[in-house]
């Protein structure tokens, strides 16, 4: 088992639940929008955010970010050791930084100093495209080893001053390089790790990428939060990650919310239902399958196994349960009262 690491309220490994995390695709200065941002992933089921610090602005900005989310916030650093330092200070749960890349033993001293006064765990993030170049002549490229030796290079660094609050990520743009480089790190290290295909792509290409991966190493036991990167809009990745987890038997508390394909059957619009509902009820946590049907036809029927759904019908939806019809919504009252239904189910 993995060693337990707190991030503000959630803790990361020791045989605790895997966390789902994110990142922000805003200006993180642009304190509305990343706020505004945070909270919709927060509400889809995200439990950790990372937001790019790039100047010292974005590190003064977390703190007015913090206050108005309820989700520990990761500050992602390169380089700038003043910046770890600002991030800390303004209350930045954890941050992620590579200390082989801040340029001074002392620099990094200073860093892992503050991180020590405030409980501060720090992420080492090896990626296959940024590995020091005499690692890489070393290995002969990027593969496997030459990303296992970079963590442990950083690890050395931080374990050398006494820190120990630390999870690795190792993560390649391929499948294979990913699960290889942690299936290696996992045989010699106890700290946490967090999975993730990093510039996966497209949602579509990069959740079959991710889903890949992130389920053969869960499926092995490794993993312990994770981060499905996706080029496009960011609850995406929280409604892949989710569902990643499912299927590897890992979070079966999450709500499941299925949907029909459509055809020229259906009669209400089931993607922006689908899509908004999953925003709307996304981090509800209880054992329950909600569905979501174009028509009449096939929907009850198809979705018998949910324990509440709609399905389409002329200016409006049947509202079923467990495959019974048990009520007629209105087509603008749809998401009103699909949601007030799941909550009252889940006693919420
Ligand atoms: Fe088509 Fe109805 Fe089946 Fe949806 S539930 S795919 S609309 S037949």
């Amino acid at each position: 088992m993995t060693r337990a690491v707190s991030v503000g309220k959630i803790i990361i490994g020791g045989g605790n639940p895997i966390v789902i995390q994110s990142m922000t695709k805003t200006d993180t200065k642009d304190i509305p929008a990343t706020i505004s941002q945070i909270n919709e992933l927060e509400k889809a089921g995200c439990e950790l955010v990372r937001v790019a610090v790039p100047d010292i602005e974005s590190a003064k900005a977390i703190k007015d970010i913090k206050r108005n989310i309820s989700i520990p916030l990761v500050a992602d650093i390169h380089f700038d050791y003043k910046l770890a330092i600002a991030a800390i200070e303004y209350g930045a749960d954890k941050i992620r930084i590579n200390p082989g890349n801040i340029g001074s033993a002392e620099k990094v001293k200073e860093v892992v100093k503050a991180a020590k006064e405030r409980n501060i765990p720090i992420r080492v993030g090896v990626n296959s495209g940024s590995i020091r170049r005499d690692i890489l002549e070393r290995f002969g490229g990027s593969v496997a080893q030459a990303m296992v030796e970079s963590a442990r290079e950083e690890i050395r660094i931080l374990e050398d001053m006494g820190f120990f609050d630390i999870v690795v990520s190792l993560k390649a743009t391929d499948v294979k390089r990913t699960i290889e480089a942690n299936r290696i790190f996992a045989q010699e290290f106890d700290y946490p790790v967090h999975l993730g295909i990093t510039a996966s792509g497209l949602p579509i290409v990069g959740a079959i990428h991710s889903a890949i991966g992130i389920y053969a190493l869960l499926n092995e036991g490794i993993g312990d939060t994770i981060r499905v990167s996706l080029t496009g809009e960011p609850v995406l990745e929280i409604i892949t990650a989710k569902e990643i987890l499912r299927a590897a038997g890992k979070r079966d508390e999450l709500i499941r919310i299925i949907s029909c394909p459509t055809c020229g059957r259906r009669a209400i619009d089931v993607i922006r239902i689908t899509e908004e509902i999953t925003k709307r009820v996304g981090n509800i946590k209880g054992k329950l399958t909600v569905a979501i049907m174009g028509c009449e036809v096939n929907g009850p029927g198809e979705a018998k196994e949910a324990d509440i759904g709609i399905a389409g019908t002329r200016n409006g939806a049947v509202l079923f349960s467990k495959g019974k019809a048990i009520g007629f919504v209105k087509d603008k009252e749809i998401l009103e009262i699909l949601e007030r239904e799941i909550r009252n189910l889940m006693g919420l």
